[in-house]
């Protein structure tokens, strides 16, 4: 640079932080064979600092994946309407992705059959009876996928066979919090 030309400015901005003027780094491993590799860094005005810093976050470091490695305690079971929550929005969310609004109001309808233990098995091991939600004394057959229920009939004679009425949903429903 010629004597005469004027220094460039320095642009006024924040102020910088100023650098830490020591630091100590490390590679730690972890773990029984050691696959767990993780860089710590220690800052500080003195290399004591630095170190201790390095020391501090190395120890946090372990304590972390020890608490990591401890053995979990075993999971609260859900309760049978948890359950029962869990697999009605499985079935929602099936429903909805095929637009088959029809069948969410028939899986909300099923779920309250359900809790309202209208589903009884019977002496015959795969036939379920579950009693109308519209009259209470009266019960309709459900054996696998079909059902006595008009709605079921209907569909059965027009022969929809992919189709569950809320019956026969309420017995998967059963059969599920059965497993
Ligand atoms: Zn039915």
């Amino acid at each position: 640079m010629a004597q005469n030309e004027t220094p460039p400015t320095i642009p006024r901005g924040p102020a910088f932080t100023p650098e830490a003027l020591c630091s100590m780094s490390g590679n730690i491993k972890v773990g029984a064979c050691d696959v767990r590799s993780n860089l710590v860094t220690g800052r500080g005005a003195t290399p004591e600092e630095a170190a201790s810093n390095f020391f501090a976050s190395r120890q946090l470091l372990l304590d972390g994946y020890a608490a990591l490695d401890r053995p979990q305690p075993p999971a609260i079971p859900l309760t049978r309407e948890a359950r029962l929550a869990q697999i009605l929005t499985c079935g929602l969310a099936k429903a909805v992705a095929n637009g088959d609004y029809s069948l969410v109001e028939r899986l909300a309808k099923a779920v309250a059959l359900v809790l309202s233990d209208a589903v009884t098995p019977t002496e015959i091991a795969p036939v379920f009876a579950v009693r109308s939600q519209k009259n209470e004394y009266e019960w309709y057959e459900v054996s696998g996928k079909v059902c006595t229920c008009p709605d079921s009939t209907k569909h059965v004679k027009a022969g929809d066979i992919g189709y569950y009425c809320k019956h026969v949903l309420a017995v998967i429903f059963t059969a599920k919090l059965a497993e």
